[in-house]
């Protein structure tokens, strides 16, 4: 038989996320089996079997997705910059290497082609081994696999996706580069006119700095720039952000352009609707005082 396998972050039968990013504080989940342990090239990659959340993906001791809420980050990643835009044919999805994002992308019909650039190969084989129903966008034929640095890959990139979705891990290790002002500029130079993108922006109980930061210098990128909150209970305090811009001026990115009738969407989604597109926008007061005032010094 096969010796169990373990790992430094797994004790007493419990997986525990300490990290710079949220000090003091500590998510645990109960873990019943550790699937996979890798050192890749870029990251530490870890797969348990949890007792509550279904099978987890942690890089470098965090956790990506787990197989009970991903679906609440994927669909908004997704739906929001995607039903903001008038017709997306061309989508390109930086990181995002547990195909999550992939699957969603692919429920719009009008999509002719999206690529995925993910610098880990590692992160897309343990998916698709141990986190199936997200790898599933892996399989379609509008899909096109790049492997590698998203920075690199946008450098020559110009006039080339309606929509580009960063679906990176947090801004320390592989990812740091996917915070800088310059990526921005990368991702602005990449769209179509009436682009959109959409990434990863932390939490506004944790990170007001760094989204105030990206905040502020997209908004010197694009004309139109919103925040908005995606609820999730994996990721720490529950939250997670997303930081929506668009090249159009007149785009208003709050309210969907496009919608699925409501029979579909049910269907389709099992956290996005058009209304929650709207309501993300809104914000609790702190963070919209905060957010407000990085408008007014712009
Ligand atoms: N939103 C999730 C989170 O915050 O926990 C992220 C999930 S997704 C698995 C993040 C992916 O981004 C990882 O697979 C990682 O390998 C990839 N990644 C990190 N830095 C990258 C880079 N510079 N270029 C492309 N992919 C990158």
């Amino acid at each position: 038989m096969a010796e169990a396998l373990t790992h430094p972050l797994v004790k007493d039968g419990w997986f525990k996320e300490t990290g710079t990013l949220w000090p003091g504080q500590a998510m645990t989940l109960e873990v019943k089996e550790i699937l996979h342990v890798e050192k890749s090239l870029y990251q530490d990659v870890l797969v348990f079997q949890s007792t509550s959340y279904g099978n987890v993906l942690v890089l470098d001791g965090v956790i990506q997705s787990t197989e009970r809420d991903e679906f609440s980050y994927q669909e908004m990643m997704t739906h929001v910059p995607m039903n903001a835009h008038p017709n997306p044919k061309k989508v390109l999805v930086i990181g995002g290497g547990d195909g999550g994002v992939l699957r969603e992308v692919v429920k719009h019909e009008g999509v002719e082609e999206v690529t995925l650039c993910e610098i880990d190969e590692a992160v897309i084989r343990a998916s698709k081994k141990f986190l199936p129903s997200m790898a599933a966008g892996f399989e379609h034929p509008k899909v096109k696999i790049h492997i590698g640095d998203g920075f690199a890959f946008l450098e020559d990139k110009v006039d080339s996706f309606d929509v580009i979705i960063t679906d990176s891990s947090d801004p320390v290790g592989p990812a740091a580069s996917l915070f800088q002002a310059k990526f921005f500029e990368l991702m602005k130079n990449a769209l179509h006119v009436g682009g959109i993108i959409c990434t990863q922006c932390e939490c506004i109980w944790l990170h007001m700095p760094i989204i105030k930061e990206v905040m502020g210098f997209s908004r010197k990128l694009f004309p139109r720039v919103e925040y908005g909150i995606i609820t999730i209970p994996t990721y720490p305090c529950g939250q997670i952000g997303l930081m929506v811009c668009s090249k159009d001026a007149n785009a208003n990115i709050k309210e969907p352009v496009r919608q699925w009738p409501k029979e579909q969407e049910t269907k389709l989604c099992r956290y996005y609707n058009s209304d929650i597109h709207k309501a993300c926008f809104v914000l609790p007061q702190f963070a919209k005082a905060a957010l407000e005032a990085g408008e007014e010094s712009k």
